[in-house]
């Protein structure tokens, strides 16, 4: 070779040694070369120390200089099989471990390798490392909640077989729900497009949709936790019934809600049940009315929405001479006339006016949108039906009504006042003489 062929031959070579330093610095993630078979590091690029943030005169001496070290102890068995393994049979070798780095900070490093063979016949690998930690980070907490969710549902799942309750499971971005009806022999019903096609609207009574779907809503935006009451059919065909809905919705990694599982539990029994005792404890029991409890609740509700310019009429109504008929007839015998009296004053009023019974042969009417006039001829009227003999073994008992009628607004606008009046004029009307009624304004 002469002279100036070695020359140009330099040059070349020193030309792609510039442009292979270049590749090496600028390429994403760090180069390392080092002896196959005793992982010792012979070059580290630049961009490699930079990713460790170290020089790399630390960077030799923090791993003796040996590419194995870099390999999690525990992980360093495996990767280097793994490593071992894919020489023998493949041109590039990938593999992804565990490093730490000088500050003892845990990288995920994705490994991509090749091995060449150099003039003296030695084995090296020349390898991109790449830092992947923040993907395995997601990666590793997306398993996690996949895990979580898996173990979440087959604990429900396990929980619904023991109860007896209908287990859904709605998928957000399917829009589809799967119902489990252990009824039917665990049958499986799938209703596709719930919310895209209004589906809801077939499955949950008018009354209580709205509800349903407001709940439905919050949880598709959050992850919430929650039960709700409403009435559903599952069949067309089938009445609505009550159900008590307990939910829980996932989200993914994103915070996009994916799925939302939770179970219906039928409760008519429990709200016929409820009804029963909530209109047990609204009515006298002897007479089917209101009791005094009741009546004040309704009447004041009533008068918070009204307005002044509007006229209802309180009447308090009191048997007269009711013990005489216990005296001389019997105490059974009265409660029959109590139940005569009751029905007497129901016939009498509207079925939108508000009639209770209010102590021993005391009564309340709170007639709605009455005038004076109407109210007057009521009272009359009762009065009129009210006057009534009594006959048991020869003994004879006449019974007749006071009453005392207090006007809203003018004789009062609020519950108390009405009722402190009304009484005034019932206690007149006795002082009258009874079997008459009396009005506030009138005295
Ligand atoms: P007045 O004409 O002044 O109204 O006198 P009254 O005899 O009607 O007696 P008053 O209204 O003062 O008292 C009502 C009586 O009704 C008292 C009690 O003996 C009787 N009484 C109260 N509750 C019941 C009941 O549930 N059953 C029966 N049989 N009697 C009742
Ligand atoms: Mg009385």
């Amino acid at each position: 070779m002469d002279n100036q062929n070695e020359i140009t031959l330099r040059e070349e070579l020193a030309e792609a040694k510039k442009k292979l330093d270049i590749l090496m610095e600028n390429m994403p993630g760090g180069v390392i070369i080092y002896e196959a078979k005793t992982g010792k590091i012979l070059e580290v690029s630049k961009s490699l120390l930079d990713m460790f943030g170290c020089t790399e005169k630390a960077f030799r001496e923090h791993y003796y200089n040996c590419f194995d070290l870099m390999i999690y102890k525990s992980d360093r068995p495996r990767i280097k099989d793994l490593i071992e393994q894919q020489m023998a049979f493949l041109t590039t070798i990938e593999v992804t471990f565990r490093a730490r780095d000088l500050m003892g900070e845990r990288k995920f490093l994705d490994f991509k390798g090749k091995l060449v063979t150099d003039k003296n016949g030695v084995q090296l690998v020349y390898a991109i490392l790449s830092d992947v930690s923040e993907r395995m980070l997601v990666q590793q907490e997306l398993q996690r909640m996949n895990e979580t969710l898996y173990m979440e549902t087959q604990r429900y799942k396990l929980l619904m077989e023991a109860v007896d309750d209908i287990p859904f499971d709605y998928n957000a971005l399917l829009d589809s729900v799967e119902i489990s009806l252990k009824k039917n022999g665990g049958a499986r019903v799938v209703i596709d497009d719930f919310r895209r096609d209004y589906r809801y609207k077939n499955v949950f009574s008018p009354d209580t949709v709205d509800q349903v779907v407001q709940v439905w809503d919050a949880a598709l935006m959050t992850m919430k936790k929650g039960s709700f009451e409403c009435k559903l059919h599952l069949e067309n065909d089938k009445p609505y019934e009550w159900y008590r809905i307990h939910f829980v919705s996932f989200q993914d990694k994103t915070g996009r809600i994916v799925r939302i599982v939770g179970s219906a539990k039928n409760i008519m029994e429990e709200k016929l049940a409820e009804e029963e005792m909530n209109s047990r404890l609204k009515q006298d029991s002897m007479t089917g009315l209101y009791n005094k409890t009741t009546m004040e609740s309704m009447v004041n509700e009533f008068i918070l929405s009204s307005m002044p310019t509007e006229t209802h009429a309180l009447f308090l109504i009191d048997a007269d001479n009711f013990k005489a008929i216990n005296d001389n007839l019997g105490h059974m015998y009265g409660d029959e006339v109590i139940r005569f009296v009751a029905k007497t004053i129901r016939d009498i009023f509207r079925d939108s006016d508000y009639v209770g019974r209010i102590g021993g042969d005391e009564f309340m009417v709170f007639m709605k949108n009455a005038t004076k006039e109407v109210a007057m001829n009521r009272a009359d009227a009762l009065n009129e039906a009210m006057r009534k003999t009594f006959e048991k073994d020869g003994i004879s008992i006449t019974i007749s009504c006071s009453i005392g009628v207090a006007l809203y607004s003018k004789d009062g606008a609020d519950y108390t006042t009405l009722f402190t009046n009304a009484d005034a004029c019932l206690y007149e009307a006795k002082r009258l003489g009874k079997d008459q009624s009396v009005f506030c304004q009138d005295f």
